[in-house]
């Protein structure tokens, strides 16, 4: 059997060092061709001498001699800056590309990839909620798959297996309510990103836990969904489940509902991204029915959570406004992390960003990447006042 070829972006990430423990356990069906992160040289450096890949690409520019330096005895090519992204995932030898970034970033990456035949696994939700419809209809163009890399599409997606002429009715994600679930805002008036960085389920990157911990994260995966499954935005449901268990359902038009269950450890979703449509035999901990008496299940609260609800909106009013909604989340989440803006204060910010920034109906690549700019310089600007 030829080994799949992967290119991961962002693997000194937490989905990124995941997939390599995934590709680790599978050496004979896995080949890494490109590693890629922001500015960890000293992790970079380490995955590229232990899976040696043909390139690496570290996007800090300051760090490329050190990086070189490291790498000369081998034969793996190194490259520096954001661009690079954009010119290794073509490599002849990369099957899929398994896009970890955090944030919009990750667009022009996927839609390279995409342009040029790769299979794309999908961490990088924001490619999704920021061009969602252009990225889908380039995917069909060139006929890639895109493989859902986050637990509640890949739930979603296993689901569906199967069932690909059966229309959905509804599909359920789950949610799990984060550390402030059932508190209200006046709890929420003066937590700090110490206790929001506190997932009870999860540990992940710190931007996508503090949006877990705003709701934020539901609104982008509704986004994210809506697009992946072709579906209209009545038919994206949030059911909070605490549990973490139940990783998201699909509802047919029979009624019927199908759900896919198992411990939170998302070396699950990124192995069936990269070994789709086979299952791989595993060792990873089972699930225990008797460990969780009680799988429970509640209405979000979108009130004081707001960043759902603006999520919800600006899937509805379409065109650039997802676009809008998080490259201004990505400005307040830093600035929160930054202890620049209050927890309430994000999704002031956000919302104030929307109503600023020029609506734009049929966005092209550039368009996007020309509304990302300018929320990010609005909610800069909003946040300093
Ligand atoms: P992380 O912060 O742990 O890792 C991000 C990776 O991207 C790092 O390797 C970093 O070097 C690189 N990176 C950061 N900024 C970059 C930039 N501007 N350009 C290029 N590379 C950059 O993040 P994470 O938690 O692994 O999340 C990655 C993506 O996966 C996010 O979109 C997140 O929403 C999604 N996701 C994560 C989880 C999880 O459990 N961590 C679950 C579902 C979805
Ligand atoms: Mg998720």
């Amino acid at each position: 059997m030829k080994k799949k070829g992967i290119a991961i972006l962002g693997s000194t990430g937490s989905i990124g060092t995941q997939t390599l423990d995934v590709v680790r356990a599978f050496p004979s069906h896995f080949d890494v061709v490109v590693l890629t992160c922001a500015s960890n040289a000293t992790l970079l450096v380490a995955q590229a001498l232990e899976f040696l890949p043909q390139a690496v690409v570290i996007i800090n520019e300051d760090l490329l001699d050190f990086v070189r330096s490291k790498l000369s005895h081998t034969s793996i090519a190194v490259y520096a800056g954001i661009s690079a992204l954009e010119e290794v995932v073509q490599f002849e030898a990369i099957d899929v590309v398994l896009n970890a970034i955090v944030g919009a970033a990750g667009l022009r990456p996927t839609v390279k990839a995409i342009e040029s035949g790769k299979d794309i696994a999908l961490a990088n939700k924001e490619t999704l909620v920021v061009a969602g419809e252009l990225v889908m209809q380039l995917a069909s163009k060139h006929q890639v798959k895109m493989l859902p890399v986050d637990s509640e599409h890949s739930a979603i997606f296993q689901c569906l297996a199967g069932e690909e002429k059966n229309p959905i009715e509804k599909i359920y994600i789950t949610a799990s309510g984060g550390p402030f679930r059932g508190k209200d805002r006046s709890f929420l008036s003066s937590v700090k990103k110490e206790h929001a960085l506190k997932h009870p389920n999860w540990v992940m990157g710190a931007k996508i836990t503090i949006d877990s911990a705003s709701l934020m994260n539901k609104g982008l995966e509704v986004i994210e969904a809506k697009w992946l499954f072709d579906l209209e935005v009545d038919q994206v449901d949030v059911i909070v489940h605490p549990q973490s268990i139940v990783h998201s359902l699909v509802q047919f038009q029979d009624g019927s509902m199908k759900a896919q269950l198992g411990l939170p450890d998302m070396k699950l979703p990124i192995q069936y991204a990269l070994s789709y449509p086979n299952r791989l035999e595993n060792n990873f901990e089972r699930f225990n029915f008797l460990d969780y008496p009680e799988l429970t299940f509640e209405k979000p609260d979108m009130a004081t959570f707001r960043n759902l609800a603006l999520a919800y909106d600006s899937l509805r009013k379409g065109g650039n406004r997802a676009c809008v909604l998080n490259a201004a989340n990505e400005i307040v989440v830093d600035s929160f992390l930054n202890d620049k803006i209050s927890f309430l204060g994000m999704s002031d910010v956000i919302e104030a960003v929307l109503e600023k920034v020029n609506y734009l109906v049929r966005p092209s690549l550039d368009d996007y990447i020309e509304s990302d700019y300018e929320a990010r310089r609005i909610a800069r600007e909003i946040i300093i006042k």
